[in-house]
């Protein structure tokens, strides 16, 4: 088909830098593109199973943790660790650094937990001094990368001192796993959010809880209908799912797993560092800078220099260049832009992005 005839034209041909959708590799595209297989037989309770382990074993969990496979965007996942894991009446704290902090405190607050909002800006949390607050709180809850503002906090310090609370460290590491180090095990970690489409690079509509024993038995009645881990647990101990599961998806993620198994999960790492390396040496010449000091591989934040507008930048990538990265809304919407470096991105890809910026900050080569 040409672009002439391809309604879809101005959206799938463009190069795209965003936080989620990543850029697919070429064996996820393939699947893609086969018949939906018919999913309540052996064949694929067995995928489903391998899928659970496989992802088990890239995040480390410790032994006898499970993995809920829900059929929806990250954010439900994000909603059901609330209303699955946390009691109505025990105080939960919230790190909120940006967007998808904002997020569990508006989740929370919806369901009616008694919160306790640790308000941050661009702190890795090394120290404790923030978490010194929550000292009655049963569970923290928190984003591994606040994707907003390309920030990483420090898990391994939050992880200590839910270890030292007694409470449940929550974890949503949907845009931090699998370009970035995470350990469930050594970071103390009882649930972890993950989804499709950002470093797994897969289309969206996957999103995945694993749950390691503590959490496990913390699972209580949610009082939702299809957002409650009881009979996905169930269900899951036979490989299928309550529902229908998004079953294309499935198969894709199951290819995934068993690439970055063999090939090893270091594997990913290196790639993304190389990538994001990359593209940071390459902007220090430009009117640029990292919004962030404590950056994961999976992203790169930048803030303009004074006189541009991040905004108006964005939009010139993508008229004029044909590469889609992602805007900032709110407070920081003229001063900050996201790229990304997860899924197959390479360093080809990123030196496209630096001759558009060049071109685009009005920079010579
Ligand atoms: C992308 C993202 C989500 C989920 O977003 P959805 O649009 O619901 O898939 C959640 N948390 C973080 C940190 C993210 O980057």
């Amino acid at each position: 088909m040409t672009s002439q005839h391809n309604p879809y034209a101005q959206l799938t041909e463009q190069n795209i830098y965003t936080p989620g959708p990543v850029k697919m590799t070429d064996s996820t595209l393939a699947l893609g593109s086969v018949q939906t297989p018919y999913f309540r037989n052996a064949a694929f309770s067995q995928i489903l199973l391998e899928c659970e382990r496989g992802l088990l074993r890239l995040a480390r969990a410790p032994e006898g943790s499970r993995v809920v496979f829900l059929t929806a965007a990250g954010t439900a996942a994000m909603e059901a660790v609330v209303t699955n894991l946390l009691p109505p009446g025990e105080a939960v704290a919230v790190v909120n650094g940006g967007t998808f902090g904002q997020r569990f405190v508006d989740i929370c607050r919806v369901h009616q937990r008694p919160t306790l909002e640790l308000k941050v800006d661009r702190d890795p949390l090394t120290d404790g001094q923030v978490l010194s607050k929550a000292s009655h709180a049963s569970a923290l809850l928190i984003n591994a990368h606040e994707t907003s503002v390309g920030h990483q906090y420090d898990l391994q310090a939050t992880g200590t001192w839910c270890r030292r609370q007694g409470a449940l460290h929550i974890v949503d590491a949907i845009s931090l796993f699998i370009t970035d180090p995470l350990d469930m095990t050594s970071d103390a970690i009882d649930a972890l959010v993950v989804s499709s489409h950002k470093g797994l690079a897969l289309p969206p509509g996957l999103a995945m809880v694993l749950l390691s024993p503590r959490a496990l038995a913390k699972v209580r009645p949610s009082g939702s209908y299809y957002l409650d881990f009881g009979a996905h647990l169930r269900d899951g101990e036979r490989g299928q799912t309550p529902f229908t599961p998004a079953v294309s998806i499935v198969l894709q993620l199951h290819q995934r797993l068993d690439q970055l198994l063999s090939a090893g999960i270091e594997t990913e790492w290196r790639r993304a560092s190389t990538v994001a390396s990359h593209f940071r040496r390459g902007i220090a010449t430009l009117p640029l800078k990292p919004y962030s000091t404590h950056m994961p591989s999976a992203m790169t934040a930048l803030e303009v220099s004074a006189g541009l507008n991040a905004a108006q930048v964005v939009e010139t990538l993508e008229s004029q260049h044909h590469c889609v990265v992602a805007p900032n809304g709110g407070a920081l919407r003229d001063r900050v832009f996201r790229v990304s470096h997860m899924g197959a991105t390479n360093i080809a890809d990123m030196e496209r992005l630096l001759t558009a910026l060049k071109h685009t900050l009005g920079e010579k080569q």
